[in-house]
């Protein structure tokens, strides 16, 4: 199923829907206990089937979401600029809704992070034509087996034709299509190989996993990442966005500044409580059982990151 909404803001029931299923089916378990099955293993199997929704934005910018991460795609006269590949269990999917976009040929895929939800389509995109760009710590995890305990789950080497071959450690900028693309490493947040992308003549800013809209996030602190990460890095981004761009976070419905505050003020929130119990020298059990994320729960905690398993997580990346 492909299916075209007209305005981000006015996302169709099929659009929410979609964007439900890929979240439910896209976090950790609502429990501080790590799955028996994991995560990794029931969004491949939710990534095989078709459901895939297209979100036109601004300057020939669509999101196309329901291949774990949700990627984005610049198309124009000099081809398509994709930041994210999705999994390659959606080859077929994402290939019918990159068509649908237009016919212009692939020619650069940003990977945000080395997340498989993000990577995964990597070795495909590239046969197709990306030439394939991340940082330096993307390349290093993608290089070997990443053993994540928190998804009880080991990711394999990348194929070597999925590896990025531009590796970018600061800012640069891609004038491409009639856009001045700008993509941005970070110090570690969500994990240690985050960057984000701004498209400026289109004022949108795609944040990879550093931003989750309106549930908790996944926070990788195995690999570097780390709660005090995410909130820096997300005051950063504030601070060079305006009311009127449009922000397309790593999961959850296409945003804007105000949702991205709301995020942030969140994990502020959150983090003083919980650091002040552990601070107090409180285990995780009693940190968990005294509730810290409950002023936040109605909002955020709806979905499969429950609010004990992103109290552990936060408690986890409190150093
Ligand atoms: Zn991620």
């Amino acid at each position: 199923m492909l299916t075209t909404n007209r305005l981000q803001t006015e996302i169709s029931g099929l659009a929410i829907l979609g964007i439900a299923l890929a979240l439910g089916l896209s976090c950790p378990p609502a429990s501080a206990q790590v799955p028996a099955i994991s995560p990794v293993t029931t969004i491949n199997e939710a990534a095989a089937k078709p459901d895939i929704v297209l979100t036109p934005l601004r300057g020939n910018l669509t999101v196309v979401s329901g291949s774990g991460g949700n990627i984005t795609v610049l198309t124009g006269t000099d081809g398509k600029f994709m930041v994210d590949g999705g999994i390659s269990l959606s080859k077929d999917s994402i290939q019918a809704a990159l068509a649908k976009i237009s016919n212009a040929p692939l020619k650069y895929l940003v990977d945000t992070h080395y997340h498989w939800d993000h990577t995964d389509g990597n070795p495909w995109l590239h046969q197709a034509g990306a030439t394939i760009i991340a940082t330096p710590n993307t390349v290093k995890h993608l290089s070997m087996p990443t053993r994540v305990d928190d998804w009880k789950y080991t990711f394999k080497t990348m194929a070597p034709d999925g590896m990025p071959t531009v590796v970018i450690s600061g800012p640069k900028t891609y004038n491409f299509d009639g856009e001045s693309i700008v993509l941005t490493p970070v110090v570690p947040a969500h994990t240690d190989s985050d960057l984000y992308v701004y498209f400026k003549k289109a004022d949108v800013a795609v944040l990879g996993d550093l931003f989750w809209n309106g549930v908790y996030p996944f926070i990788d602190n195995e690999q570097g990442g780390g709660i005090d990460g995410m909130i820096k890095v997300d005051n950063q981004i504030l601070a060079v966005i305006t009311d009127k761009t449009i922000v397309v976070p790593g999961h959850g419905p296409v945003g804007n500044r105000k949702d991205l505050v709301a995020f942030r003020d969140m994990l502020v929130g959150i983090r003083n409580n919980v650091g002040s119990l552990k601070k107090q020298g409180k285990s995780l059990a009693d940190v968990v059982a005294s509730k810290p994320t409950a002023a936040f729960d109605a909002t955020y905690g709806k979905f499969v990151i429950g609010p004990d398993f992103f109290t552990k997580i936060v408690y986890d990346g409190i150093k």
